[in-house]
């Protein structure tokens, strides 16, 4: 999965990663569930280990557009995981004893403790995409916390959790047709946001907001992934590999026991 990992110090320009890409499995759609299955096979053993080993910790972080995915991407990659485990924080629009507080300030307190995989759907990204593109606070304010989050996610990293970060990356043509499709669908109407529309006329701002987050905030203790996100089997196969390599790179290891199991007798 390392082609869709943005190396740091990359310019990102979103138009040279296409969101409908496919090239890295060559199985197509039909083989792709046997492939999820696989990849959740390694990922409930890993998940197991972490917990076991209970010295460190996973933070993925999912950003898009609407109608990107994240709801999905979550409910097909962590399916089969110990619920225990795992959890996910969404983050919305700031209440006021947030915004009482800086902007990291509400994503602190969430983030997994050791042993665990914490999702964030949305995070503080969210402080320099919708926040930049809606002029939310002056620009000087904005501006400084790229480097705020880099040196956020190195803390994360130095004190033992792994920050990974997926972009869903969707074509503006597809997003029309999940919320044309949102629209026809009587059981998905409940998903249709008329404010979704006013984002979307937006698009382009946000394509530029992403471009700079992708371009200043993907490190190596804390690297971007664009995934390519129009096929939605492609993507929960994308986030998950990544999320199992990662896992795997962890070489996570179940503690030693300090007992000698020949000499334990169950009566
Ligand atoms: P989702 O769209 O992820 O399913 P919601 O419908 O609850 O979830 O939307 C969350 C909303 O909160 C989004 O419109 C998002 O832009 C907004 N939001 C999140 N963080 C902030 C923030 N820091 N400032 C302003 N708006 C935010």
């Amino acid at each position: 999965m390392d082609r869709y990992r943005v190396k740091p110090g990359t310019v990102v320009r979103l138009k040279d990663w296409e969101p409908g890409d496919t090239s890295a499995y060559s199985g197509g759609k039909e083989q792709a569930p046997q492939e999820l299955d696989r990849l959740r096979q390694s990922l409930v053993t890993l998940q197991e280990t972490l917990w076991a080993e209970k010295r460190r910790s996973v933070l993925v972080i999912l950003q898009a557009m609407d109608t990107g995915g994240k709801d999905g991407t979550i409910s097909h990659v962590l399916t089969g995981l110990n619920p225990q485990g795992v959890y996910v924080q969404g983050f919305g629009v700031p209440s006021t004893e947030e915004l009482e507080h800086d902007y990291l300030w509400r994503a602190h307190e969430h983030t997994p403790q050791r042993g665990k995989i914490g999702v964030f759907n949305r995070s503080y990204y969210e402080d320099v995409l919708v926040v930049r593109v809606h002029e939310l606070v002056p620009k000087d304010v904005w501006s400084r916390r790229y480097d705020h989050i880099n040196a956020f996610e190195r803390l994360l990293s130095d004190e033992g959790t792994t920050v990974l970060k997926f972009f869903l990356n969707i074509s503006k043509a597809e997003q029309k047709q999940r919320l044309e499709e949102r629209l026809a669908q009587t059981d998905k109407r409940w998903k249709f946001n008329p404010d979704d529309l006013a984002e979307r006329r937006l698009w382009d701002k946000y394509q530029e907001a992403y471009e700079v987050v992708l371009s200043r905030t993907s490190t190596e203790y804390a690297p971007w992934y664009i995934v390519p996100s129009d096929h939605k089997w492609y993507r929960n196969l994308v986030v998950s590999s990544a999320l199992a390599n990662t896992m795997q790179r962890m070489d996570l290891q179940v503690p030693k026991i300090t007992f000698d199991p020949q000499k334990v007798r169950i009566d």
